[in-house]
C-alpha cells in the first residue's frame, strides 16, 4: 500500500492535513492534548490512487521540553515504513529552531524517499508567497508546496504531485 507520513513539529497542522486526507469518517480527534500519542493511521485516495496516511504526534503538546530523542524516533519510524514523506512547517509562524531539527533528520533520506516540504497555514495568496523562506531549510531538490489544510487551498496540487510516485 502507498504509504503517505507527515512529520515536523507540534502544532504546524499535521493532524488537520490528515483529517481532510483521510475523510471526515476516518477522522482523529484530538482530545488528548498533554498525553504521549502514537502514531495514528487513515485511508484515502486521490484520482483513483488508494494510499495510507501516518500522522506524527507523539509527544506532549504543552509542553517545552521536546528531546530530540523522541521526535528522532517518531520521525524514523514514519519515514521508514512511508513511500513518500510530507516535511510540514507553519507559513504563519515562519521559520522555526525545531524545523531545523527535522531538516537535519530528513537531510540524510534526501534521494532515497520523495520528501515534500509543505508550508502549511497559507490561508491568503500573501502568505503563500512568503513560504520560500523555507528553502533555507536546505534539503536540496525539495520543492515547498503552500496549503491550507484549513480551507483546502493548495492541497490538490499536493495530492498530485504525491500520486505521481504512485
Ligand atoms: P499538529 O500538532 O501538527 O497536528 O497541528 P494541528 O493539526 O493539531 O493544528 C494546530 C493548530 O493549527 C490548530 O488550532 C488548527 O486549527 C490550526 N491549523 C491547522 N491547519 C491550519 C491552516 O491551514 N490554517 C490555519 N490558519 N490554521 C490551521
Ligand atoms: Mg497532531
Amino acid at each position: 500500500m502507498n504509504t503517505i507520513a507527515i512529520v515536523g513539529r507540534p502544532n504546524v497542522g499535521k493532524s488537520t492535513l490528515f483529517n481532510r486526507l483521510v475523510g471526515r469518517r476516518q477522522a482523529i480527534m484530538d482530545n488528548q492534548s498533554g498525553v504521549t500519542r502514537d502514531r495514528h493511521y487513515g485511508y484515502g485516495d486521490w484520482t483513483g490512487h488508494n494510499f495510507t496516511v501516518i500522522d506524527t504526534g507523539g509527544y506532549v503538546h504543552n509542553s517545552d521540553d521536546i528531546f530530540e530523542g523522541e521526535i528522532n524516533k517518531q520521525v524514523k519510524l514514519a519515514i521508514e515504513e512511508a513511500d513518500v514523506v510530507l516535511f510540514m512547517v507553519d507559513a504563519e509562524a515562519g521559520l522555526h529552531g525545531l524545523d531545523e531539527e527535522f531538516a537535519h533528520i530528513l537531510r540524510r533520506y534526501i534521494g532515497k524517499k520523495p520528501i515534500y516540504l509543505v508550508a502549511n497555514k497559507a490561508d491568503t495568496n500573501l502568505r503563500a508567497h512568503g513560504s520560500g523562506e523555507f528553502y533555507a531549510l536546505g534539503l536540496g531538490e525539495t520543492e515547498v508546496f503552500a496549503i491550507s489544510s484549513a480551507n483546502g487551498s493548495g492541497t490538490g496540487e499536493l495530492l498530485d504531485a504525491i500520486v505521481s510516485n504512485f
